[in-house]
């Protein structure tokens, strides 16, 4: 096991490992920019270094910066948590060559599922469904329209690089194909440096379910059923659950069958997340994420599985923590991502939170790191803090969400709050019947939050 684990991280997830660390009994060093010294990740680190000012690129980024944090602490492996290296596989292999270890999958698989186009080759290999779409990336050479039409409009034009939702464009008729791959190869270069495109069919009302997989990287994987992140505003997903109100037990059973066995041909290390789109009981691939993910815990809530300690294990050689056969799904559980934003505009509202009083009680999780006279930085992402229900059934999780939510108080900026409280009394939510584009609609649809 590692002696002392640097999390190169900031926010919740920075606290979410150090919990892990602590309850493996393993050390812990903070990094932080200068913005960050007063963040909850370095009151509560056994050790904690500035790497540097406030913009990402110069702190979190920071490669030679987190080196010398390694050298200094003595640290012997580096969590990445989500977002800023955690996908890096250059990372991966730099703290490799200083005899660091990264806590995340072989650099090979980071660099694979990196690139979306060799990703969805990679996943048509191991036998799991794909979006249809162009078989590889839609060069100048190449007759896009002849593409396009024989997979069907609309279709949706997607950089190879792409993440976050950015690098993608609809093209609803052959009018509007030539600017949907221009304007999308144009973004992506400008956010990834790599323009290349494919084509996709644009599905209308599907609903986005990913599948929890765990591998040791000697060929043992499992998976640990689905989360429904249906509920997306800009592709960003705002709500997620566990299990999803649309999946029997039988496709979970059929498609993380699929997941597995693709992950034990691969030899996959760590946690992942393989992402579909679900349509008229079809599961379609889009993407894998090589890394922890924000809504992880509620596949924890209802396995009881502490991905983020297993994921810490089996990076140091430990193998996994269950069979298959011995993953029992209990109840329903429920995560909102409250973000410090106008809840109507989105308009993102950092600032000194006045009072702060989460809610409690049986079944109710808040992964957060900020507290009552904390001051959220504009430089970063604007999470507040990920509210988590738990219940028997998804009716008693509705229940519990409802009060969780009624009590949580979060003064002295603006959050999504108010957003929530207004799904979760909305009655296609109430009976499941959402799809990716139904948040959307449903806040074009009017002022539900104001
Ligand atoms: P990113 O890496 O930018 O998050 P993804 O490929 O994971 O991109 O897609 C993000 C979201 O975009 C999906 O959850 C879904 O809402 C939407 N999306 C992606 N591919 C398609 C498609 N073929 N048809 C319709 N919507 C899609």
């Amino acid at each position: 096991m590692f002696d002392k684990i640097l999390i190169a991280n900031r926010g919740e997830i920075a606290l979410r490992v150090l919990r892990a660390c602590k309850e493996l009994g393993i050390a812990t060093v903070a990094v932080h920019s200068t913005a960050d010294a007063d963040a909850m990740h370095v009151r509560l680190a056994d050790e904690s270094v500035c790497i540097g000012p406030p913009p990402s690129k110069d702190s979190y980024l920071n490669v030679p910066a987190l080196l010398a944090a390694c050298e200094i602490t003595g640290a012997d492996a580096v969590h990445p948590g989500y977002g800023f290296l955690s996908e890096n596989a250059r990372f991966a292999e730099i703290l490799s060559d200083h005899n660091l270890h990264f806590i995340g999958p072989k650099a090979e698989h980071i660099r694979l599922m990196g690139d979306k186009i060799e990703a969805k080759k990679t996943a048509k290999r191991l036998g799991i469904p794909v979006v249809p779409g162009s078989d590889g990336g839609v060069g100048p050479d190449d007759d896009a329209m002849a593409i396009a039409k024989e997979i069907g409009f609309p279709v949706l034009v997607k950089a190879a690089a792409g993440g976050g939702g950015r690098g993608m464009k609809v093209a609803h008729t052959a009018e509007d194909l030539a600017l949907a791959i221009s304007t999308a190869g144009n973004e992506a270069k400008a956010a990834f440096g790599d323009a290349s495109v494919y084509l996709e069919k644009y599905l209308q009302k599907p609903r986005h379910i990913e599948i929890q997989v765990l591998g040791d990287g000697r060929g043992g994987a499992i998976h640990l059923g689905e989360r429904d992140c249906s509920l997306q505003r800009r592709h960003q997903k705002v709500w997620e659950e566990s299990p999803s109100p649309v999946i029997s037990p039988e496709a979970r059973a059929r498609i993380g069958g699929i997941c597995a066995k693709a992950m034990q041909d691969m030899q996959y290390l760590g946690v992942g997340t393989i992402e579909f789109l679900y349509e008229d009981g079809e599961f379609y691939f889009i993407e894998m994420n090589t890394r922890i993910q924000v809504e992880h815990p509620v596949t924890e809530m209802i396995t009881g599985i502490d991905l983020v300690l297993e994921q810490i294990r089996i990076a140091a050689g430990g193998d996994l923590p269950v069979t298959q056969d011995e993953i029992t799904l209990n109840g329903h559980a429920i995560e909102c991502r409250v973000n410090a934003e106008n809840p109507v505009t989105f308009r993102p509202s950092p600032g000194k939170i006045s009072r702060y009083h989460p809610p409690g009680g049986l079944g109710i999780r808040i992964d957060s790191a900020v507290y009552q006279g904390y001051t959220i930085p504009p430089y970063y992402d604007s999470l507040v803090g990920k509210l988590i229900v738990h219940g028997k059934t998804r009716g008693e999780c509705l229940m519990r969400l409802r009060r969780a939510l009624d009590e949580m108080v979060v003064d002295g900026i603006e959050t999504t709050l108010p957003l929530f409280r207004a799904l979760v009394r909305e009655p296609s939510i109430i009976d499941g019947d959402y799809h990716i584009h139904w948040l959307e609609q449903y806040l074009a649809s009017g002022d539900p939050a104001g």
